[in-house]
This record gives structure tokens, sequence and C-alpha cells, in this order.
């Protein structure tokens, strides 16, 4: 038979995305004689509430009122209802949501969270208006609900018995599904037994010593640019200049540094990709990638796959790896789906079940797990899925040879590349597990984080949420709730059985524990009174920040975090204090002792100690000594109220709320230098460590840059590149300073915004320094806009997470995404969709205890301050102009915004400052002027933009 060109239903597996099959056409194109009617269906934003019957055929337009109780009458099509409910300002907003639907039907298949997105899916043209989306709900609801018809619906496997379980929880769509989807011929398998088991490896030998050769580094570069890329000297240049990273160390703990800026557009992520792919094949070794975003993470994850074409290959040489806690952890799961979870919660459980066996690799958060799941569940019982709590009982558990974050762990230990994160490295690094695969290359991407990341790796907080998390390790559930969670006792019966002392040592450390704040500590510390010395000592710090907060006149911001510094402590806190280091120090104690005989009994090697037991032991030690340090910590941190400060710590105390609401409080401390402990723990131990940033300066010069990366510590030189962007920036790009906005204006502020994204025709990215000030924004412009025909994503006020706010602003170049800081610089978004970026204001650094120390301590507070704004203003700016074709303005909303620091620009952008007026109407000529910017619809297609203003 002749080749038809289409894929045939055998090659129809889970690798193939559901995108590629809607365009091949593997979808029924009239599958409504075969489904049940459906109900209407219900669509809203900001412009208003349509209703469209059950066959799509008549529309018509709502009040809430009337949409609040069709919705409460019958269960209507919807999609996204957390979205649609807070359009529609009720919250609790439920029916038969398409993507609940979509989660059932394809698991681990990526889809925007929207009625265009789910449209582009399943092989639809996308709606042009508000109200065809309210129209095509229906008809993509019937296309999906064809697809179980398809005898290659890859996700079959499963369903059935999904199926079961969530008509006993009466999930809405199930009475829907019941007849589409027939009893199997075979039974199914248990989840559980389809998962693939990891394989032992021998232990990989140490890396050979090996010295890249520049022509096959420039080699792999061109193989991974292709050979029709045009030739950046820059890239060459950079690729070179970073292979010195690999070269043989010269002596003990003196690492080959390489600190590389190179801007936007030099092609970096190839760059260092041709060196490390190259050394990890000669040398034997694995080099470690560490980003700061989830977005890199992803472009790298895209980017490794063009040295690793081979789906296999690629799985082998390359592992995504994060923290323990963003993995599902199977018997949790399995225990949610034992009658653990109840309600929505439960449902949930089920969706992720279906998730897990299609899964590439477990990763709940940021992997191919849709990052608007959750949202749909309000994340009910999605932290308890995870292994937060370091429960996890390892050999101990059934599902370990299935274990997503063993696999993982053993896959790191083998491969060329590991994608991780900041954080990750670093605690791998101070808490050193994992000594086999400690990283000894690392390249530290988006390295202008690397001081932020440090900050938070290495400081310590004694607060009320982290000490009941303590607890919880130590003592188990306090309630008779069902579910697994389990104390040591229980994790470690079977050395309390065999070991007199180290049972003692579990006992003493449960009863030392009860001094750590238990269930309920929030409200008795805030209304009741303090039960223990850590409440106590709470209690005595909320009381101290309420009182400095208000007597110095600081509390600036009402409703959210209070903090004051920990000096001049008065005597019922030093009191506090005192105890509850007394507390934590008998809890330390048997908790060392425990380590010490679970050191002594895998020594002695009992007759029961077999390899899994072994294993459970080992992660016990180290579980243990990481909390042993913690709690040293904490006991030095209680030690210094009322004492003199230390100098290398900067000390505080403060209380965490969210509009007034008070959810944790506590002491906390950081290095007044982060990059000491990052110097020590993870830079002088490597071989090589690459730095590379398109703003390592981070608004200052060379120099702060080395110290910034901690490299200045190390007492050996670092190698100091430098690459200018490609970009024609005075082409591409305007620096636009609005001049008449009163700072504290708050309607002008928004008119603004409102007026400014009007001229673009959405594209726009508005950045805040404060969520009040976002969301007062976002209320007052998002109806505005939306009758318009531009949606208005924020973050702060829409229920998504940031990278699927991105992904939805990303998806519709009409629409406009408003966020604070995680949005500065985790954003790739090239191409028409992002066209203007606007700023509040001049972003300088919030008022803390933390920062006023590091200020005062640099000796030049106004250019701390200034290098700090550059920097900030700097990473805003670097995310307008990503690709060669990119054109777009940049918009500062303030008058007061200094001359002094201009220099954060490109120097050859232009910067004019001039009125609001005239800013709008120069948005609105570039815009016309290029026939590129913001012309395009949603299904790709070219058309005039006429902006509401014209
Ligand atoms: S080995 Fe640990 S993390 Fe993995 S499934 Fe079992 S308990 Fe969970």
């Amino acid at each position: 038979m002749a080749s038809t060109g289409w894929p045939d239903a055998k090659t129809c597996s889970r690798t193939v995305p559901l995108a590629n099959r809607a365009r091949y056409g593997w979808f029924v194109s009239s599958p409504s004689s075969i489904l049940p009617g459906l109900p209407p269906a219900l669509h809203a934003s900001h412009a208003g509430i349509w209703l469209t019957d059950g066959r799509g055929e008549q529309t018509v337009g709502l009040g809430r009122g009337q949409a609040l109780a069709r919705a409460a009458d019958t269960p209507l099509l919807l999609v996204n209802a957390p979205l649609l409910g807070s359009r529609l300002g009720y919250a609790d907003l439920s029916g038969l949501d398409l993507l609940e639907l979509f989660a059932f039907l394809f698991p681990a298949q990526f889809v925007i969270p929207t009625v265009a997105g789910l449209a582009r899916a399943m092989g639809l043209t996308p709606p042009a208006s508000d109200a065809e989306a309210a129209t095509l709900i229906p008809q993509i609801a019937s296309t999906m609900l064809g697809w179980i018809q398809r005898p290659d619906w890859a996700e079959r496997e499963g369903a059935w018995t999904s199926l079961n379980q969530l008509e006993r929880l009466r999930w809405s769509w199930a009475p829907l599904l019941r007849p589409l989807i027939a009893t199997p011929g075979t039974a199914e398998r248990w989840l559980f037994s389809r998962l693939p088991q990891w394989e032992e490896q021998a232990p990989r030998p140490a890396p050979r010593p090996v010295t890249l050769d520049e022509a096959e580094v420039l080699a792999r570069l061109r193989s991974l640019t292709g050979s029709g890329a045009e030739t950046r000297q820059g890239q060459r240049d950079f690729s070179t200049a970073t292979a010195g990273s690999f070269a043989p160390r010269p002596r003990e703990e003196a690492p080959n540094v390489v600190l590389a800026q190179a801007g936007t557009g030099i092609g970096k992520t190839l760059g260092y990709l041709a060196p490390a792919t190259l050394w990890a094949e000669q040398s034997g070794g694995t080099v470690w990638i560490a980003t700061y975003t989830k977005a890199l993470q992803r472009q790298l994850d895209r980017e490794t796959r063009r040295h690793y074409p081979d789906d296999a290959a690629f799985r082998r040489h390359v592992v995504i790896r994060k923290g323990r806690e963003n993995y599902l952890c199977l018997l949790n799961l399995e225990d949610a789906l034992q009658g653990g979870f109840a309600g929505r919660a439960a449902v949930l459980a089920q969706f992720v079940a279906r998730w897990a066996g299609y899964t590439r690799d477990g990763d709940m958060v940021g992997g191919d797990l849709p990052g608007w799941l959750m949202a749909l569940f309000r994340r009910a019982g999605a932290t308890a899925l995870t292994d937060r709590r370091g429960e996890c009982i390892y050999a101990g558990c059934p599902h370990f040879r299935t274990c997503f974050i063993e696999r993982a762990t053993r896959a790191s230990q083998n491969a060329d590349i590991v994608i991780a994160n900041h954080a990750l490295v670093m605690i791998n690094a101070a808490r050193g597990r994992e000594a086999q695969g400690a990283p000894t290359r690392i390249i530290f991407d988006e390295g202008h984080h690397l001081f932020d990341a440090a900050d938070s790796t290495f400081g310590a907080a004694l607060t009320g949420r982290e000490a009941i998390e303590l607890r919880r390790w130590i003592m188990g559930p306090e309630s008779e709730r069902r579910g697994r969670r389990r104390g040591l006792a229980a994790r470690l019966s079977d050395v309390a059985s065999y070991d007199d002392e180290g049972a003692e040592a579990i006992e003493d450390a449960r009863e030392a524990a009860r001094a750590l704040p238990g269930e309920d500590w929030l409200r008795r510390v805030v209304e009741h009174g303090p039960d223990g010395a850590i409440e106590t000592v709470l209690a005595a710090v909320r009381e101290t920040v309420y009182a400095r907060a208000e007597r110095d006149g600081r509390d600036t911001d009402p409703g959210y975090g209070l903090e004051v510094d920990l000096s001049e402590a008065d005597g019922a806190l030093i009191d506090a204090a005192t105890d509850a280091a007394r507390a934590l120090e008998a809890l330390l104690a048997p908790l060392q002792r425990l380590g010490k005989r679970l050191v002594a009994v895998i020594e002695l090697a009992p007759d029961w100690l077999d390899g899994p037991a072994r294993a459970r032991i080992d992660g016990a030690i180290s579980a243990l000594g990481w909390r042993c340090d913690l709690l040293r910590a904490w006991i030095a941190l209680l030690l210094r109220v009322g004492g003199p400060p230390e100098p290398a710590f900067v000390d505080w105390l403060a209380v965490d709320r969210v509009e007034g609401k008070e959810y944790d409080m506590g002491l906390h401390r950081h290095w007044l230098d982060p990059t000491k402990p990052l110097a020590e723990t993870v830079l002088r131990p490597a071989h090589g460590v690459l730095v590379t940033s398109a703003t390592l300066r981070a608004g200052g010069d060379t120099q702060t840059a080395v110290e910034r990366s901690g490299a200045v510590h190390l007492g050996r030189a670092p190698i100091w590149f430098e690459a200018a962007s490609p970009f024609d920036y005075a082409r591409q790009s305007e620096v636009l300073i609005v001049t008449d906005i009163k700072r504290g204006d708050l309607p002008a502020l928004a008119g603004a915004y409102a007026r400014l994204i009007e001229a673009a025709g959405g594209g726009t990215l508005g950045l805040f320094t404060a969520i009040r000030r976002l969301r007062s924004v976002q209320k007052r412009i998002a109806d505005r806009l939306a009758r318009a025909g531009l949606p208005l994503y924020a973050q702060h006020v829409d229920p998504f997470d940031p990278a699927t706010l991105i992904d939805m602003f990303r998806d519709d170049p009409r629409a406009s995404l408003l966020g604070t800081d995680a949005l500065r610089d985790g954003i790739d978004v090239p191409g028409d969709s992002l066209r203007l970026v606007v700023m509040e204001g001049v972003p300088w650094a919030k008022p803390s205890v933390l920062h006023a120390t590091r200020r005062q301590a640099s000796g030049e507070p106004t250019a701390y301050d200034d290098r700090l704004v550059r920097a900030r203003l700097a990473q805003a700016f670097g995310r307008l102009i990503r690709r060669g074709d990119d054109s777009g303005q940049f918009v500062i909303l303030s008058a007061a915004m200094p001359s002094r620091l201009l220099s954060a620009f490109p120097p050859d952008v232009p910067i004019l400052r001039i009125p609001l007026d005239e800013a709008i109407a120069r948005v609105r000529s570039r815009l016309g002027s290029d026939a590129n910017i913001g012309q395009r619809l949603p299904d790709g297609s070219q058309a005039k933009w006429v902006s509401s203003e014209e």
C-alpha cells in the first residue's frame, strides 16, 4: 500500500505530542452522532458573560446573577473554572470543566488552559472573540469525547479503572464518559505494576583529566547550531572561553572559575553546551547545569536534544533534577487512592494517578503535570502527594524500585548532563548527600542570581511553620487521621527493637519534641496564649515586632510582612529565647545519639540488616544529620538574642502576613555575605565552575561580578570573559521615561497602563514592585481592556502559577500580563507576544533589615542602591528583545528616574523623557510602522490591527 504520509494507528504512542496528532488529523471530524447531548456552555471575560446551547448554535449574553443561577441549577460546560470564577466574582464556581476532561483523556500532555488553547490542541480554529469562544466550547467537548472512540487513543490504559473510581467520587464528567469507555477485554494492570523499574548500576569511575581541543569545541558548536546557521563570532569566542572551566585543576581547592557575561542573543546556551557535552564524552564525567528559572530549564531541555535527537539517548544522557519535594511520592499516592483523601482532593489523586502512568519523570512542579491542574483543585491535597516532610522510608517502601526520586538520583550519577537549579546544587553540596554524585563541573547560568540563591540556601529561620514540620517529622501525626504519615519511632521500629540505646534516644527525642509548636499553634500564639518553649518565644517575637514596627513608624504597608532588627531585645524576649534554646538543646542531644547508634548498627551489621534495611538506615542517618545542623543553627540564633551582634550575620524578627492575615512569625538569620558559604561548600571542592549571564555585572563593574559570584574568596583569580549582544538596540528598541505621572497617584498610574496597553494592542508586560499596587491597577483596568478585546492576566490575582500565566500570555498576541519580581527575568517570550514592557516606577529595593544592613556595610549606600536598581532595570529590559527580529519599547512611569541609572540600558538605545500623551503616540506609531508587531491573530494569520483609540 502506498504511504499516505500520515502516521498509522500503531505509531500513535504516548511519545507523540497531542498537537501533532491533531495536526495529522487524528480526531473524529463528526463525532456528534455517537455522543450524548451536551449541556449549555458558559464563558466569561472581563468584557461580558455568554451562554450557548449544547450544540453551540445559539449564544446569548447574560448578567452575573443569571449566570451564577444557571451554573447552580445544572452543571454547565466551561473552561477553566477558577479563572471563570474570578471573572464572575464567585471563587467556588464549578461545572463540567473541559480542562478536567483533558487531564483525564490526555495525561502528561501540554495545553494552554484557555478556550483557544484547547481548540488548538484539538485541531480546531481558535475563536476570534469571546462570544465565539462560548460557541466553540461544545464543539471542543464533542471532539474530545469523540477521541475516546478512536482505536489509537494512546492513553486508554488505566482509563476504565480510573473512571470507576471517579464515578464513585461523583466526578461531574463520569456520567457522560461511562457509556463511551467500554470494559476492557483483559483486566487493566494496576498503576503501580505498570511503572518501569530503575536498574542499579556500578559506580561510575572518576572522570579522566581532559584538555579540550579548540577546533573540536568549535566543530561541536557547529553541529549544535546546524550547518545552515549564521556564524556568530561572539558565540564562538564564548564557547572557547568557557571551555577553560573544564581544564584539569592545577591544585586542590583551586577550581578553574570562568565568569562570562554574554549579552542577549549571543546564544550562550549552545555556546556552553558545546564544551560541556564534549568534555562529558571525553572524560566520562557529568556536567551540572544550574538555572535560576524554570523557563531556562525548559529551554535547556529543548536545546540539549540537538545533541541527543534520539529520545532514548536523550533520556540516558540528560537528566533534569529537582529537589525531592517536587516529585510525586508513590507511597503517598497509594495512601491517597486508598481513602487517605476525601472530596475534591480524592478526585485530584485520581488525576495524578492517571498522569503517573504516562509522565516522563514524575516531576509535579514544572514537569509534564499541567501547571493549571493544581489550580483547578485549589491545591487540595497537592503537597501531601510529594515527600515534603522527609518521611521517605527508602528501601522499606514497596515502591522503592519504581520511585521517581530514586530513579532521577541514579540516572544523574550516570548522565552526561544534569539540569538542576542553583538551590539544589547548593543543598546537595551543603548537606553532603550523594557524595558519589556531588557536582564537580558546574555551570551556573543566570549567574546574576547566584548571590540571591546562596542567600536563601544558607540562611536560617526559626519560625512556627518550620518548627511544626520538625515536630511532625519526629512525632508523626497528632490526630488519628487515616494515612501513612509516621514519626521517627515507626520509621525506625526495627532499630528500636534491636538496639536499646537507639530506642531510648528515639523516646527522648519524642519527649523533647513536645516543646515544638503543635497543631493550631498560630491561633494559640495570636489569641489564646502559647504552649511550650518555642511557641512562647514566637509570641515574644510577635509582641516585639508589633511594638517596634509601630514605634519606629515603619509600618508603611499595613497588611503585609513586618520585620525589625534583632537588637536591643527586651527582658521578656531574652528569657523566652534562653528557654527555647535550652529546649532545642534537649532535642538535639537525643537526635545526635540516635545518629551515632544508627552508624553503629550499620557497622555491627546484624542478620536482619539486608540491603533494603541498610539503605533505609543510610537515608535516616542523612536526614538526621541535616536536621541536627538545622537545630544547631536555631540554637545559635536564639543564643544571639540579647547578646552582641555577630558581624558575619544579619539577624531580624518578622511577622509574615498577607492582606492583614498572619500566617507565620519567627527569627531569621542570613549571612552578610552569602558567597562565603557558597565558596566554601560549592566552589572550592569543585574542579571547574562557569558562571554566566547576560547581566553578570549586576549593575556594577567587573569586580562586583567577581564578588557576587563568590570567586573572590577562592584565592585564585577567575577568568573574565565578555561578549556584547549582537542586537541592534538602537533600531529595535527605545526607552520612554514618562514625566507626568505623579508618584502615589493610583488612578493616573492605572490610566497610563490602560492607555499604553491599548496603544500597543496588548502584548504588554507590566512590572510592579508591590503586589498591592499591581492588584489596584488590575482592578481598575481589566474591564476596560477586555471591552477592547485585550485580555489581561495578572500574577497574584489570577489563580495560576507564573509559568501557566506566561504560557497564556505567550499564546495570545493581544493579551497582556502584570507581575512582580518573578516575571522580571523569569520570562522568555520572543516574537510578537511581548512588544512593550511598562515599569510602574524606579525599582528601588524593598527597605528590609537585610537590605539596610548590607547597604550600610558596603560603605557606599547610594552606590549600593543604584547598583541593585541598574541590575533590575537591565533584567527587565532584557525581556523585550529576545531575537534579531524582535522590536519593542520599554516605558518607565516615573518622572523621578535619575539619569545616573540610565547606564543600565545598552549604550546605543534611544532614551526619551516625554509626557504620557507623547509616549502613547510613539507606541502607536511604532506599532503602525512595523508590519510584524501585534498584527497576528491567535491562529497565526496576519491581519490589520486597529487599536481601540483609533
Ligand atoms: S521510596 Fe520514598 S519517596 Fe519514593 S515512593 Fe517510597 S516513600 Fe515515596
